[in-house]
């Protein structure tokens, strides 16, 4: 009961990227950089296992963003021409690399973490993708036209990447997708369906974190103006609800969103937001217990597993192995109180 987990990635140590940046500049090249993204991936295992987590992840130590370290590994995108683009129906503007060609994948993209990762814990390992419709809308598109068209051709490789890491032991594939708490609409339609097809065949655990985003500063005056109840969730859950993906990873702690949302999501399993992201000040093991006491008032226990709210990727690395073991301390706490 209450298996504790992280929503995905954590902080890179300094002497493999740039440190609290979203996109860092690496610190290596070539085979230098290859070795440093293992020796990482490693050190984050073994600080997730030593705070006390109960499903471990790679912490994202490969990929440069959750987004365009997938891209990466697609033909028919152009990372040489980036483009400056509002993300997020304009909240913040980013370098995206531009789609210029029918996309395929030029092999696989995350072989190297989810097979060290397999190799290294005994414990259930959940590993992340971006989902189709935040990939959407944060790449440019040159030649499909259509969102729904290129979310489905992003879905395919996807699905194609997703069924080679259940292959490689992944016993959870999560699909993130912060870009449904914007386009509430697409996302309740076919950002649920191209999810679906991301996810076809997959006999593993398949999940799917919406967020508010990272705790970086167009994200904190974003949320200044959504008002006292944050109620996007509302629009998407029910429709999530009805979909055959199984989790669904959410914010809680410190956030407006109404708790009872939750009761939305009937029949998933709900990954609750116990741990801030966007503030360095670290929960006691005693505050992560009481939300995931209220969160008990619409969650059956069986289905609650305690999570941060968002990725650690931006924080520093002290800070975030703190949260990890206030995490796993105070999911230890809640099984004593209401088991
Ligand atoms: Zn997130």
């Amino acid at each position: 009961m209450f298996e504790s987990v992280i929503a995905g990635s954590l902080p890179k140590p300094s002497w493999l990227a740039e440190t609290q940046k979203l996109w860092p500049q690496w610190q290596q090249q070539g085979e230098a950089l290859l070795q440093a993204k293992k020796d990482a991936t490693l050190l984050w295992i073994k600080l997730q296992e030593d705070a006390g987590l109960d499903i471990i992840g790679d912490g994202e130590q490969a990929r440069q963003h959750f987004v365009h370290g997938f891209l990466e590994q697609v033909e028919g995108i152009d990372f040489e021409n980036k483009v400056t683009m509002g993300i997020r129906n304009g909240r913040y503007d980013a370098q995206v690399p531009q789609v210029v060609a029918p996309l395929k994948l030029k092999g696989r993209v995350h072989a190297l973490e989810a097979q060290l990762l397999r190799a290294h814990t005994k414990k259930k390992i959940k590993f992340t993708l971006p989902g189709p419709l935040t990939i959407v809308d944060t790449v440019a598109d040159r030649f499909y036209g259509s969102k729904v068209a290129m979310a489905m051709a992003f879905a395919e490789l996807l699905n194609q990447e997703a069924l080679a890491l259940q292959a490689d032991g992944v016993d959870i594939i999560q699909f993130d997708e912060p870009a449904f708490n914007v386009y509430l609409q697409d996302a309740a339609t076919w950002g649920i369906d191209a999810l679906e097809r991301a996810a076809r065949g997959l006999t593993c655990t398949t999940a799917v974190h919406i967020c508010y985003g990272y705790g970086i500063q167009a994200n904190l005056d974003w949320k200044q103006t959504l008002g006292h109840e944050w109620r996007q969730y509302e629009a998407v859950f029910p429709a999530l609800a009805k979909s055959s993906i199984q989790q669904v990873s959410l914010e809680c702690y410190h956030s407006h969103v109404p708790p009872r949302l939750m009761a939305l999501l009937e029949g998933k399993d709900v990954m609750v937001g116990v741990i801030d992201v966007a503030s360095d000040v670290v929960e006691t093991p005693e505050q992560v217990a009481e939300t995931i006491g209220k969160a008990l008032q619409f969650v059956p226990k069986q289905r609650l597993f305690p999570c941060t709210n968002c990725g650690m990727a931006p924080m520093s690395r002290e800070i975030a192995q703190a949260k990890l073991k206030a995490l796993a301390d105070g999911a230890a706490l809640a099984r004593t109180r209401y088991a």
